[in-house]
């Protein structure tokens, strides 16, 4: 048994992989917002596993489903029929507003599976010839961490020494139209464009609002594929169901909505299990989906009743807990009381983000150590948050988070960052 944090993280550090560097917190225990480490001490977790556990650790409704599912049937593959996903198939492209969904285990694996209808399409319905599908991309982009993904990539560390790199992807600045129109107008053979709504591991890198839905609109224009990854930004996390619903709040029937851009292809994993098991999946109307054929692709999990009936659950959890419209005031007034303490702050530049998908800009260079150590004395003060890209920390708490552990948890990061 492991008796402190310091035992834990030596054993992992001789013998497992070294490919995280976590923040020092060993955690056995998690309700709701609240995580526990061995030592007992209590914090508020503000990563929410990169934004899985929107519903909160630990959702009894969610255990409850999973453990009912689990002593009836785990497993059965795709080879045989369950009498659980086709209920899930029908409730989640009923809640979303698709013809059919496509499951899978892991958010890289619904990113692949995305990329694999486009290209199929690109060739069996556009017309594109063979191998010549091109899927425009953006730089900063995170989608996952499989070899064809870090081929269209620019983060070095995810990069480098993996190659040969997947073809078939050009990649454009985020945030600039122009340059996506330029791409789409000189090339024939675009299939597709993947995109997330907001940049997450980018930094909480939020666009100007009227990006997504001119690349909605020129996607439509050129007959391309517009693919939103929403693994991380969608289920209510930016205080709407998706963050391609704009600043609609309608609960996932927002095609009646002008601010919604509706993707051909919808990619979700993450929160779709409220962080209780690994659920990804795609979903797309017949036209799109139908070129998928027997034997054309799969996973062994993928759509096995225990995932079918966490996902279910989760998603009710976020309709009946209102969980989008809490991310979006909750979000609101976290920037709000953030901002009255930046203006007069030499050690953050700015916060940025929509609903409770935020994040802090520190006032040093990508390289220095200041996000990491302000991140260490969070912990410490009893709040967990984690740097990305060196001096950005976001704050992702989960959507369960009421008003007054959100004014709590910005006196903590207030109170802290008067430390730096
Ligand atoms: N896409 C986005 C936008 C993500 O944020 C992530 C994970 O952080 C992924 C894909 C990959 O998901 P997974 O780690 O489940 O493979």
């Amino acid at each position: 048994d492991i008796k402190s944090s310091e035992q834990a993280i030596a054993l992992e550090d001789k013998h497992g992989a070294h490919n995280y560097h976590p923040l020092p917190a060993v955690l056995k225990k998690g309700k709701g917002v609240y995580v526990w480490d061995v030592e007992g001490k209590k914090y508020y977790d503000f990563l929410s596993a990169y934004s899985a556990v929107n519903q909160g650790h630990c959702h009894p409704r969610i255990i409850k489903a999973m453990t009912k599912q689990s002593e009836t049937i785990t497993l059965t593959s795709r080879a045989f029929h369950n009498n659980v996903l086709g209920v899930f198939e029908k409730y989640a492209t009923e809640y979303f507003n698709f013809d059919k969904l496509l499951p899978m285990n892991t958010g890289a694996e619904a990113v692949e599976t995305a990329i694999k209808i486009c290209r199929k399409w690109a060739y069996e319905k556009k017309g594109i010839a063979e191998t010549e599908a091109q899927i425009v991309v953006f730089e900063n982009n995170f989608h996952g961490r499989t070899t064809t993904i870090i081929s269209f990539s620019n983060d070095e560390g995810a990069r480098k020494n993996f190659g040969p790199y997947t073809p078939g992807f050009i990649k454009v600045a985020y945030d600039d139209s122009a340059s996506l129109e330029k791409v789409l107008k000189e090339n024939k053979n675009i299939a597709g464009v993947l995109i997330e709504p907001i940049q997450g591991e980018a930094g909480v890198y939020t666009p100007a609002d009227s990006f997504i839905p001119k690349v909605k609109e020129m996607c439509n224009e050129h007959n391309v594929l517009f693919m939103a990854d929403e693994i991380q930004t969608g289920i209510a996390r930016t205080g709407s169901l998706l963050a391609v619903c704009g600043k609609c709040n309608c609960q996932g029937h927002c095609e009646r909505q002008e601010t919604y851009s509706r993707p051909d292809l919808l990619i979700l994993g993450k929160a779709l299990s409220g962080g209780a098991y690994p659920v990804s999946a795609v979903l797309a109307d017949d036209e799109i989906m139908n070129v998928i054929q027997p034997g054309q692709h799969g996973s062994t999990f993928g759509g096995n009743p225990v995932a079918a009936a966490v996902a279910m659950e989760a998603l009710e959890v976020v309709r009946d807990e209102k969980l989008a419209q809490n991310a979006r005031s909750l979000g609101d007034l976290f920037r709000s009381e953030l901002n009255k303490y930046i203006e007069n702050s030499n050690i953050v530049n700015l916060v940025r983000g929509r609903g409770l998908l935020n994040a802090i800009v520190i006032n040093d260079s990508e390289d220095s150590s200041t996000a990491w150590n302000i991140c260490v004395a969070l912990k410490e003060n009893g709040l967990l948050a984690k740097p990305t890209h060196g001096n950005i920390i976001r704050f992702a708490p989960p959507l369960v988070i009421n008003e007054e552990q959100i004014l709590d948890c910005v006196k903590i990061i207030t109170d802290t960052l008067k430390q730096f």
